[in-house]
């Protein structure tokens, strides 16, 4: 149902090897949110995302997800449950085309979306259907990077920095593909660095510093909390 809770962390430490990098996270996302993890370089946020995804070795604290208790759970049954990641190095394989990157991850739930409903979301990316990795721009490398993850038939999408090093014209897009997403009934989970893009497509923030989420609030408060951005995350 609408807005029901979906992901739930709660006082989540994860360390690797011997550092010890998140702290204490405690944030939720509810179903059919665009939640965004803001703050700096190093903060812990790709951190947390990994720890949601189980490829991270060493986490406690409560990882919920639709109810179920995911901490310690192994990544593929985590993806079995739904949950889809796009790393900030996006992962394409250089030596195959976009078809056969699209094809690579396992399709691991029912209501994936098929090749055709891909194509209607990423217009450019049949274009390029049969062009290797390589030769794909960084935008329509992120575009296949999100693209890939849709057929997996998760309905929660974790993405990394989906915006970095792109230009404007092609963040616009990436923007319209989220609010599309969302508009679709997809949740989805974003790390951005890019506050003005992140304000374009985010129902609620929360702020990671330290290894810790020290603060959150939703985009309606936005005006209210300026302040403490500027402190965070100097915009
Ligand atoms: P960024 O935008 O730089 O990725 P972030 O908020 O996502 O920032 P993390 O990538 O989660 O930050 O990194 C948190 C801390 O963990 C940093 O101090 C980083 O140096 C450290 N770290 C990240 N990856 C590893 C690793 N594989 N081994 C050891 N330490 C790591």
């Amino acid at each position: 149902s609408a807005g029901a809770e979906v992901l739930s962390v709660s006082e989540l430490q994860a360390w690797y090897g011997e550092s010890h990098i998140l702290h204490g996270v405690n944030f939720n996302v509810k179903a059919g949110e665009v939640v965004t993890l803001l703050g700096r370089n190093g903060a812990g946020k790709t951190t947390t995302l990994k720890s949601v995804m189980g490829i991270i070795g060493k986490r406690t604290g409560s990882i919920r997800f639709n109810g179920q208790d995911i901490t310690r759970a192994s990544s593929d049954r985590i993806a079995r449950q739904g949950i889809a990641f796009c790393p900030e190095e996006r992962g394409i394989f250089a030596s195959l085309d976009v078809r056969e990157n699209l094809l690579l991850p396992p399709v691991v739930r029912s209501g994936g979306l098929s090749l055709d409903q891909i194509f209607e979301l990423f217009p450019n990316l049949k274009e390029r259907l049969n062009s290797q990795g390589t030769k794909l721009s960084g935008g329509e490398q992120q575009m296949l990077a999100i693209a890939r993850i849709l057929r997996t038939g998760a309905r929660f999408l974790m993405l990394d920095e989906p915006t970095e090093g792109l230009a404007p014209v092609i963040i616009q897009q990436i923007g319209h593909t989220i609010a599309r997403l969302k508009s679709e009934g997809f949740t989805i989970l974003l790390v951005e660095q890019n506050f003005r893009f992140a304000s374009t497509v985010a129902d609620r923030y929360y702020i990671v510093e330290h290894g810790k989420v020290i603060d959150g609030f939703a985009n309606s408060e936005l005006s209210a909390n300026m302040d403490k951005l500027h402190t965070y995350l100097g915009v």
